[in-house]
């Protein structure tokens, strides 16, 4: 029999199917941790590492070990009232939880349960890891393993907090009892527990669990195809917002009409849906020079194509941040003068471990003229990084509010729909963009994600941990990708500009 983990339950409250293949089949490429996954954990761990530092926790003892072999350990501790204990492992009725902290409560007698989180609120939605049901999972394992537990809390991170110089502990986190919520739960999770526990013993593969084909494509987890086979790679899930319809959805797969190019009567989808299906059917694109013509015409050279790249820790890593605010670690802007000039390129790229804010305001005011139209794609990413710095900055608040003024989304073109081509599977990010239109160009030249590249910024530039050579390296890989997302909006613009003066 397995045993059943907090994270597998959580897991399965997620998705039954997905947690059986993390269960039985975890070396499946879907389930390699990348980078930024990684370093979201990392980030997780290092919160924990600040809570332990808590008053409340003073005096805690660690236990090393995470398997049964602990209880002895426990229950000594246990019996000579230690103050708290961090990281204690139970079994008890073919589950298995490591509790974040135990609190000796001297006026009750008991055991105070802490679960830490790294984010800055209480999850308390039903959402499948919503925090309530994760102290519920603990406490029932826990009272099974004979426990004698008290109050339950859960301590997240501040979302008021403003790092000023050294941390602030006691400031850094908010500690919330949720002993109500949690009583109020146990019940119905002791029956999502047993359900986790039959369902996740299934030894062969079960024919059940992924619901996704009722679902959307931006639901379904890198394992879909496994469990549906007969759904093509494009198909009715792709369909725009198609996820909001779920009868409709539902219509289709009972129906198994997968493909777009089986839709009969298309008057019952929005016109962006419409359009897809149409561009699908016809295999051609949908096209409206007039307006795209419009849009180009109000960019005022020079033109500016514009990407930052970031940092958000959960811990304040300098003065003036908050808890996973983020840090403007580098951008691109390519260049284009006048009409008709030649492109050129500046950057920036932090390479020391401080705050780049000011050196980034600085050198964004030198280079970014008044006159001129600053595109980015997704602008609001982009506007609000600006503007989280001149917050941060008064000196430069002017220019930055300034700068954001000439900020124009280049993804509008495609959003509003004046250019619609069948393969963007109705989707509007710079890569399924690129796909159609730059069809030469990848990204599979660069090893990073645009959210690895702030965790490759803080472990391997800002943090110098590695010898200067390997650094540059890392520093020249960084820059390459945000040089080439400004690279390929660049392209993106001429493609859609020939295409309207040709006309
Ligand atoms: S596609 Fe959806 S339902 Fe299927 S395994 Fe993945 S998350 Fe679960």
């Amino acid at each position: 029999m397995k045993l059943i983990s907090k994270s597998r339950f959580l897991e399965y409250r997620a998705c039954p199917k997905d947690a059986w293949f993390r269960l039985y089949m975890p070396e499946l490429d879907e389930f390699k941790i990348s980078i930024s996954e990684q370093g979201r954990m990392d980030q997780g761990n290092i919160a924990e590492e600040h809570a332990k530092k808590l008053d409340i926790f003073s005096g805690f003892v660690e236990i090393k070990t995470r398997n049964f072999d602990s209880r002895k350990e426990i229950d000594l501790l246990m019996s000579q009232k230690a103050p708290a204990i961090y990281q204690p492992t139970f079994v008890a009725d073919g589950f298995i939880v490591r509790c974040d902290m135990l609190v000796c409560n001297e006026s009750t007698g008991k055991w105070d349960l802490y679960e830490i989180k790294a984010t800055n609120s209480i999850k308390n939605d039903d959402s499948p890891r919503d925090h309530i049901s994760d102290l519920s999972f603990q406490t029932i394992v826990l009272e099974r393993a004979e426990i004698d537990i008290g109050k339950k809390f859960i301590v997240h991170l501040n979302n008021k907090y403003i790092r000023k110089g050294d941390i602030d502990i006691e400031n850094l986190f908010l500690i919330n009892d949720s002993t109500e919520q949690v009583s109020a739960k146990i019940e119905i999770t002791a029956q999502q527990m047993e359900n986790a526990k039959k369902y996740l013993n299934q030894k062969t593969e079960p024919k059940n669990g992924c619901n996704c084909h009722l679902y959307g494509r931006s639901r379904h987890c890198a394992t879909f195809g496994r469990s549906h086979p007969e759904i093509p790679e494009y198909s009715i899930h792709d369909l725009l917002r198609i996820g909001s319809s779920p009868s409709k959805l539902a219509e289709f797969v009972k129906n198994e009409t997968y493909d777009l190019g089986e839709i009969g009567d298309t008057s019952d989808f929005s016109v962006t849906q419409q359009n897809q299906i149409n561009t699908y059917k016809n295999n051609k694109e949908i096209i409206n020079e007039k307006e795209i013509s419009n849009i180009l015409d109000e960019y005022k050279y020079p033109l500016y194509f514009f990407d930052y790249e970031t940092f958000a820790p959960a811990i304040p890593i300098y003065s003036g941040y908050g808890t996973w605010q983020r840090i403007p670690i580098q951008f691109s802007l390519h260049i284009i003068d006048k009409k008709g000039g030649p492109l050129r390129h500046v950057e920036y790229l932090h390479q020391e471990n401080s705050d780049p804010s000011e050196i980034v305001a600085k050198k964004l005011n030198e280079y970014i003229d008044p006159k001129g139209t600053v595109l980015a794609w997704n602008v609001s990413f982009e506007k609000n990084v600006t503007k989280e710095i001149a917050a941060r900055l008064s000196k430069y608040e002017k220019v930055l509010n300034r700068i954001c003024l000439q900020m124009k989304d280049l993804s509008d073109i495609f959003s509003k729909q004046h250019y619609v081509h069948k393969d963007f599977r109705g989707r509007f990010a710079i890569e399924a963009v690129m796909k159609v239109l730059l069809p030469e160009m990848t990204y599979e030249n660069l090893p990073y994600t645009g959210e690895d590249v702030g965790y490759v910024w803080w472990q391997d530039i800002a943090n110098q941990g590695l010898n200067p050579k390997e650094r540059d390296q890392k520093a020249h890989l960084i820059k390459e990708y945000c040089k080439q997302d400004t690279f390929i909006m660049v392209e993106i613009f001429r493609i859609l500009n020939d295409f309207v003066s040709k006309k």
